[in-house]
């Protein structure tokens, strides 16, 4: 008889953003003459910069031709694209990181939900609330947790960030094997200073521990002293890994790229204690499970690395954020308490108290704006909604003035 593995059955059965979807159909099909403006889903909305582009192009130019043709590729990425990550992304912030240790993929979700295999079932495993929910379901389905009750999986250490800790978790009270960090935060848009991700570091180093940090929105920071990458901190060569995402960096939604540093340094143990290199597991189950991100899609990516690129990307971040700092205004106006929209692409709104799906409904029907219910991403999130930048500066304005007309 062939079992299923009932760990999926644990799951909550719906998924955010259908239900989010379904609501708004609903209130669509009631007012079709509603234009909704949707700040929900982290999606971008901007075209692929130009030098993007040429950089596709060329690559698919090459798979034209017999001569240049290129079939599977190396799996953890093509050497040209490795090369440029490492000096761009780690060595002009001081970040000693080599090539070798960049496994380029198909973006940040796989890596982030697929990373957890290298570990043992009954590791502690500390997550945030509220929380970008792939890291929790991936350690559901691989039974690291038991059933959901009262908004919470058992055998999970959860971190609660709120206003009253600055959005940032403190240090776990037990003592946990795995903790999963992200910063600028989805989705909160909380960032982490130096200070702040060393006393994680430290603690890591301490006690054994692996820190998996999701720097998916690296790109959006715009304060000069916050760390752009884990690896500024001493000494988390030897306790972090990295995920990295060309998703909300260079409009790769659609496209598909991200990378993850897996530093030589990192160690892992057996049962015995013995040192196991999480290098070598990382790179026997990348090679095993993936065949590569296509060749033009790694020009593509190689391009965002160029001159021109760099100038084009950061205008397009420029634009979001500029949209995040009118809801970050407007929200302000209003008299909300809120995080974010500084140094990310997300707002996190206190409601005052309102649930968050009350919250959410009351946007799209008094002002046909569409947000994240913040109780979708964790217990902690139950009075706040998320607003995302991800839309036209057009869009944000008007949706600003409906929600300020709808709540005045
Ligand atoms: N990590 C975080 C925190 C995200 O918010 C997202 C996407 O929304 C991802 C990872 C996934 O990125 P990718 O598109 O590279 O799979």
């Amino acid at each position: 008889m062939i079992r299923a593995n009932e760990n999926y059955s644990k799951l909550k059965a719906s998924y955010l953003f259908s239900d989010i979807a379904k609501r708004v159909n609903e209130y669509q099909a009631k007012n079709p003459e509603a234009h909704i403006i949707r700040l929900g889903i982290g999606d971008v909305v901007k075209a692929l910069v130009p030098a993007v582009i040429e950089g596709f192009h060329r690559g698919v130019d090459e798979m034209a031709k017999d001569a240049s043709f290129r079939g599977y590729g190396p799996e953890q990425g093509y050497l040209f694209l490795r090369e440029k990550i490492a000096e761009n992304d780690y060595h002009a912030q001081g970040a000693d990181i080599s090539p070798d240790e960049i496994f380029v993929s198909d973006g940040a979700k796989c890596d982030t939900g697929n990373f957890q295999e290298l570990f043992a079932p009954d590791i502690k495993v500390a997550i945030p609330d509220p929380v970008y929910p792939v890291y929790l379901d991936t350690n559901v389905m691989a039974g690291r947790t038991g059933g959901f009750e009262d908004g919470r999986y058992g055998g999970i250490v959860y971190m609660d960030c709120l206003k009253e800790n600055h959005f940032l978790p403190a240090l776990p009270r037990e003592k946990v094997d795995l903790i999963y960090l992200c910063f600028p935060n989805n989705p909160t848009g909380s960032t982490a200073t130096k200070d702040e991700l060393k006393v994680w570091v430290d603690y890591a180093r301490e006690n054994k521990a692996l820190i998996l940090f999701d720097a998916a929105y690296e790109a959006y920071i715009r304060d000069p002293d916050l760390p752009r990458t884990i690896y500024e901190i001493d000494g988390a060569r030897e306790v972090a890994v990295e995920f990295r995402s060309f998703s909300k960096t260079a409009g790769f939604t659609g496209t598909r790229c991200g990378f993850t540093v897996v530093p030589k340094d990192c160690m892992i143990y057996s049962a015995k204690g013995e040192k196991i290199s999480l290098h070598s597991m990382w790179n026997r189950r990348h090679t095993t499970k993936f065949n590569g991100v296509s060749y033009p899609v790694q020009k593509a990516t190689e391009a965002v690395y160029s001159e021109e690129g760099k100038r084009q990307i950061k205008e397009q971040i420029a634009y979001y954020l500029n949209n995040a700092d009118v809801i970050r205004k407007t929200v302000e106006s209003l008299g909300f308490d809120y995080v974010g929209g500084k140094n990310s692409p997300y707002i996190w709104v206190d409601g005052k108290g309102r649930d968050s799906w009350e919250f959410f409904n009351l946007l799209l029907t008094q002002a046909s704006v569409v947000c994240t219910p913040g109780a979708g991403f964790g217990r902690c999130g139950r009075h706040y909604i998320r607003i995302s930048a991800f839309n036209s500066l057009e869009n944000v304005t008007l949706a600003m003035e409906r929600i300020k007309e709808a709540l005045k």
